[in-house]
């Protein structure tokens, strides 16, 4: 079983944790993983977009203006849950996620 964030985003309903037979979920939920806007983001390259922002459900990704170019996202790892809605809707497939060995950091474009 793998978590596929195209297909979707985790609504943390835990279903998966009733299904599983195994104790390996604990509660609170907290995801392995942290979310990050990769270098082919649209906005960085010039062209105006605002899908991850409009869809995050934490309104943990903020537009940010600046001269000369579109505003451009910026991801606040303390607001967002790792839920993964923001991935699939990115026109240019630049919204990764990324395992989380220390601590969160707040991730720029
Ligand atoms: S949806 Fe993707 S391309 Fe658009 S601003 Fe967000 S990261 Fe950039
Ligand atoms: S993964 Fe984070 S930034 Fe993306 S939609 Fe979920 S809460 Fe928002």
């Amino acid at each position: 079983m793998e978590l596929a964030p195209s297909a979707g985003e985790c609504t943390f309903c835990g279903a998966c944790a009733e299904a599983c037979p195994e104790p390996v979920f604990q509660t609170p939920f907290e995801m392995a993983h942290g979310v990050r806007i990769g270098e082919g983001c649209l906005a960085k390259a010039g062209i105006a977009c605002m899908t991850c922002r409009d869809v995050c459900p934490e309104s943990a990704i903020r537009m940010e203006p600046r001269m000369g170019g579109p505003f451009l996202p910026r991801l606040d790892a303390e607001a967002c849950t790792s839920c993964g809605a923001c991935i699939g809707p990115c026109p240019a497939d630049a919204i990764e996620a990324f395992e989380i060995s220390d601590e969160k950091e707040e991730v720029h474009v």
